[in-house]
């Protein structure tokens, strides 16, 4: 096997548990097939484990946490076994969710979603990519009930590792449309022109509470993508749900969604929310709920200052149309953006308008988006409720 060396003093946060050896923490990052299995070792000749390596990639080695020989099915179908049991443990019975959270399982830039009998795959490095077979097999094996598999490895960050994008069924068949059910709601989704791996399953339980703070209430879901927010607070009852997205797709599908589950409580409307929120400031209308899920704002330190900007407006708009009582549901998947920041922003753009906030409840990505300690790259999702206070 390949042996890659770390420079001197690079190998503590490998040895404390992180999985990513960047290419300049290399010693030497010598030619080699995309995706090869190596050893790293430290400066004095010690193993730190082995790893997929790619030499494009500035992600140069995705440790594999333990040592591996062979990372063929057998490996893989006893990773994902694991994956499999801690979902089975913290999430039983669920029909759609994340069954593999790449280096959260253990298995750097590999995501595997389960929407009912379908499989959706992402291989986001060219380790996981080069053994979509054995990966492939390993599924099929643990999971008897799947009748067919699909890649969606269109994410752009598939460049950076010199792979293509590729949208395709890899086994079995797969209907463009799949159900399952969510919090009590049968959801379809459309593999073939939705967003992500078709779902943003992440928020499974921030939508249950949501749902359950709605009875009775207006409540209106800013970036509703196939209406998750917003289906949950009008089976929770209430009042009025109104969902927004700027994708046609997303609000067709929400839409289709409120139908199948006789939902006459909730509508979706197409509109881009910064604008839509001005507006609604402008007829001074007020809500007694509004849910903030916009997208990542920054995927690099640089775009880090235009996001918070992004979230002070978001935020600050939506509090004026909230009176006293009011919930403003605030989730942030900036993984650039931790969550004392968050609340830094929107205490400051609260207090800019005399707006008193108090925090009532919060939350973050579900037991299926596990956080390696180890990686604070693996936790991302901020879910913060504040109720506004009444004037003294
Ligand atoms: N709340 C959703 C997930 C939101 S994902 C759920 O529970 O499943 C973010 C969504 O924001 C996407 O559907 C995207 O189409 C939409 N979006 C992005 N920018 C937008 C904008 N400026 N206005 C409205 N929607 C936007």
């Amino acid at each position: 096997m390949l042996t890659l060396t770390l420079k001197p003093h690079e190998e503590r946060r490998i040895k404390e548990g992180h999985l990513w050896v960047y290419k300049d923490e290399l010693a030497h990052a010598p030619a080699a097939e995309p995706g090869t299995l190596v050893r790293v070792c430290a400066q004095d000749g010690a193993s730190l484990g082995t790893g997929f390596y790619n030499p494009l990639s500035k992600i140069a080695v995705r440790m594999l946490a333990c040592e591996v020989e062979l990372a063929e099915t057998e490996f893989f179908t006893k990773r994902i076994r694991q994956a499999q049991a801690l979902r089975d443990r913290m999430l039983p019975q669920e029909e759609g969710y994340r069954v593999v959270f790449g280096e959260a399982d253990l298995l750097s830039g590999l995501i595997v979603d389960k929407y009912n009998n379908y499989l959706v795959l992402q291989m986001l490095s060219a380790g996981m990519d080069s053994r979509k077979p054995h990966i492939i097999e390993a599924l099929r094996e643990i999971f008897p009930d799947v009748t067919g598999i699909i890649e969606k490895n269109t994410a752009q960050t598939r460049k950076k590792e010199g792979l293509e994008l590729i949208d395709a069924v890899v086994w079995g068949s797969v209907p463009d449309v799949v159900r399952f059910r969510e919090n009590g709601l049968d959801l379809e989704i459309n593999l073939a022109t939705g967003q992500k791996t078709g779902y943003f399953l992440d928020q499974k339980i921030n939508r249950r509470v949501v749902g359950s703070l709605s009875r009775g209430k207006t409540v209106l879901d800013c970036f509703c993508n196939i209406g998750g927010f917003a289906l949950n607070a009008a089976l929770g009852g209430a009042a009025e749900a109104v969902g927004v997205d700027s994708s046609a797709l997303a609000v067709e599908a929400a839409t289709r969604n409120a139908e199948i589950n006789n939902l006459a409580n909730c509508r979706f409307e197409k509109a881009n929310v910064f604008d839509l929120l001005r507006e609604h400031v402008q007829q001074e209308r007020k809500w007694d709920i509004i849910v903030l899920d916009p997208p990542s704002f920054a995927k690099s330190r640089s775009a880090i200052r235009s996001a918070q900007a992004g979230y002070a407006e978001l935020n600050r708009t939506a509090m004026k149309l909230l009176p006293p009582g009011g919930l403003l549901v605030s989730a942030s998947c900036t993984q650039l953006v931790p969550e004392h920041d968050l609340l830094d922003i929107i205490y400051r753009e609260s207090a800019r308008i005399r707006k008193r906030l108090r925090l009532v409840h919060r939350g973050s990505q579900a037991a299926d988006h596990p956080v390696l300690l180890a990686m604070p790259e693996t936790q991302y999702l901020k879910f913060l409720v504040f109720e506004v206070a009444g004037n003294p």
